[in-house]
C-alpha cells in the first residue's frame, strides 16, 4: 500500500471521510466528511478564519450565498472559453477524455475503441435553475469559486463598514468545478470548500502585498506544522495561469502523488471590479478621499481548498513506527500509527479510557470524568479491548491526551494523562484536569 492509500484507510477505518452515497455504489468525485472529518475540518477552517481575520488589521468576513445572478459568471469569464477543458467524446459510449489522457490513442476511444469526436471546449460550470420553469432565465450556476460572492457586494462592504484600501475580505464556502477527471481521493473533486481573501489595495502597491500575502501564508502551513522540505512555490508562466491572473504563484505541497498546488496566490488586476463594472451597470470603481484618485483596486488572493490543505495535513503527520511505539514484545512485530497533527487541529482532544469495563464502580467514575470535560474539549469515551490497544487507537487519530480511570482513581481521586507525543504518563487530579488539558490543547 502507498501513502494515499493508507491514508484513505484510516480516513474510511476512523471515520474521517466516507465515499458520498456509498451504499448506491459512490457519486464520482464527490465525499462526506465522518464524525472526526468534520472536527478535523471545522478545526483548519477555525485556525484559516482566526488567522486571516484577526491576526490582520483591516480584513472583515463575508458569507454570500452559492447561487448568483447568472450574469456573474459571464462577467466573470467562467461561462466562456477561460474556464474549460478541451476534450474529445467517444461517438458511441459518450465518456470524454482531455486531451493529455490520449496521448497515444488520438483516434479512438480507450474505453470501448469507438470513434472520437474533434476536440471541443467544455465548460466545468454546474448548472441548475431556479424556481418552477426550465426556461433560459431560469438558468444558473453552482458557484465556482467563492470569490465572486465578495466583488459583486464590494460597494455593500465599503459602504456599510466605511473601510479604506487597502483591506480584505476573507471568506469560506462550496465551489463546484464538474471536473472531468477527479482524482486522487479528496485532492480533485467536484464539490470542495475554499478558504479565500481578497485583498484591495491600489495598483501601485500590489506587487509588494503580493509578496507579503505569498510569505504570511507559506508560514501559515509551517506553523501548522507541516514540514518546510514538503513545501515549495512555483511561479506559473502566463501561458498556464487562470484567464484573470496578472501573476500566479502556487503554494505546492509534496502529496505521494507528487508535487501539487495546495493554495493559489493570484493577482487579478482589475479584471473582476472593472469587469462587474461594465457588465452591471454599477461603478465599482474606488474614490480616495486623500489623494482624490479614482480607480479600480488591484485584487490580490490567496485561495485555498480546505480538503487539499486536509490531505496535505494527514499526509504530513502520518507516521508508521515498526515494532511499535511501547517496543513490548506482543507489539514488536506490529507497525503502530501516529497522527502528530498539531494541537489545534486534533479532532479529539482527549479520550476517558476506564481501566476495565466490568467493573462497574470504575465505569461509573470515567463517564462522569466525561460528561466533565466534554462541555470544553472534544472527548471520546472508550472501554473497548486493552488499555494499551486503546492508547494505539487514540494515536491513530492524534489524540493529544487520554485519561485512564483505574483503581487508584476510586480511593484518591487521580487519574493517568498520558501525553499522545511523549507518552508520558502523569498522575492528575480529577479536578485538575481541566487546567492540565487547556495547558496541552490551547
Ligand atoms: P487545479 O489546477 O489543481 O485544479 P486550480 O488552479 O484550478 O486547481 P484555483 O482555481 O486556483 O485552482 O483554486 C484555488 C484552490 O481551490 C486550489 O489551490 C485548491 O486548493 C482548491 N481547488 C480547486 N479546484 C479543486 C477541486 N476540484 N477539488 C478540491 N480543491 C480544489
Amino acid at each position: 500500500m502507498d501513502l494515499t492509500e493508507k491514508i484513505i484507510s484510516l480516513c474510511k477505518r476512523r471515520g474521517f471521510v466516507f465515499q458520498s452515497s456509498e451504499i448506491y455504489s459512490g457519486l464520482g468525485g464527490i465525499y462526506d466528511f465522518g464524525p472526526l472529518g468534520v472536527e478535523l475540518k471545522n478545526n483548519i477552517k477555525k485556525v484559516w478564519w482566526e488567522e486571516m481575520t484577526r491576526k490582520h488589521e483591516n480584513i472583515i468576513g463575508l458569507d454570500s450565498a452559492i447561487l448568483m445572478n447568472s450574469k456573474v459568471w459571464e462577467a466573470s469569464g467562467h461561462l466562456s472559453a477561460g474556464f474549460a477543458e478541451e476534450l474529445k467524446e467517444c461517438k458511441s459510449c459518450h465518456k470524454r477524455f482531455k486531451l493529455d489522457e490520449l496521448q497515444n490513442q488520438t483516434l479512438k476511444c480507450p474505453e470501448c475503441k469507438g470513434e472520437l469526436t474533434k476536440a471541443r471546449k467544455f465548460n466545468l460550470m454546474m448548472k441548475t435553475s431556479i424556481g418552477p420553469v426550465e426556461d433560459k432565465a431560469a438558468i444558473t450556476y453552482l458557484r465556482a469559486e467563492t470569490c465572486q460572492g465578495i466583488y459583486v457586494n464590494f460597494l455593500n462592504i465599503l459602504n456599510s463598514m466605511r473601510l479604506k484600501i487597502p483591506f480584505g475580505v476573507a471568506q469560506i464556502g462550496k465551489a463546484f468545478r464538474n471536473e472531468i477527471t477527479p482524482k486522487n481521493f479528496i485532492f480533485k473533486t467536484r464539490e470542495f470548500e475554499q478558504m479565500e481573501m481578497q485583498w484591495f489595495t491600489e495598483p501601485e502597491t500590489a506587487d509588494e502585498w503580493f509578496e507579503y500575502w505569498k510569505n504570511e501564508r507559506i508560514n501559515w502551513y509551517l506553523n501548522l506544522g507541516i514540514k518546510k522540505e514538503n513545501l515549495k512555490t512555483k511561479e506559473v508562466p502566463e501561458k498556464e495561469r487562470a484567464h484573470y491572473a496578472k501573476r500566479q504563484v502556487d503554494i505546492e505541497y509534496k502529496f505521494p502523488f507528487g508535487w501539487q498546488e495546495i493554495e493559489g496566490i493570484h493577482n487579478r488586476g482589475d479584471w473582476d471590479l472593472s469587469n462587474h463594472s461594465k457588465f452591471s451597470g454599477q461603478d465599482l470603481s474606488y474614490y480616495d478621499d486623500e489623494s482624490k484618485n479614482k480607480y479600480f483596486p488591484y485584487i490580490i488572493e490567496t485561495s485555498v481548498g480546505v480538503e487539499r490543505s486536509f490531505l496535505a495535513f494527514l499526509c504530513d503527520s502520518y507516521q508508521e513506527i515498526k515494532g511499535g511505539r511501547t517496543k513490548t514484545t506482543k507489539a514488536a512485530k506490529d507497525v503502530e500509527i501516529l497522527l502528530k497533527l498539531d494541537k489545534r487541529l486534533v479532532p479529539i482532544k482527549a479520550a476517558i479510557l476506564p481501566l476495565v469495563r466490568n467493573k462497574p464502580e470504575l465505569v461509573k467514575k470515567a463517564k462522569e470524568v466525561y460528561q466533565m470535560l466534554k462541555p470544553y474539549f472534544t472527548c471520546q469515551y472508550d472501554e473497548l479491548g486493552s488499555i494499551g490497544r486503546r492508547y494505539r487507537r487514540q494515536d491513530e487519530i492524534a489524540t493529544i491526551a487520554s485519561i485512564t480511570i483505574d483503581f487508584q482513581t476510586l480511593d484518591d481521586s487521580t487519574v493517568t494523562l498520558r501525553n499522545r507525543d511523549t507518552m508520558e504518563q502523569i498522575r492528575v487530579e480529577i479536578s485538575k484536569l481541566k487546567e492540565v488539558i487547556s495547558g496541552y490543547v490551547f
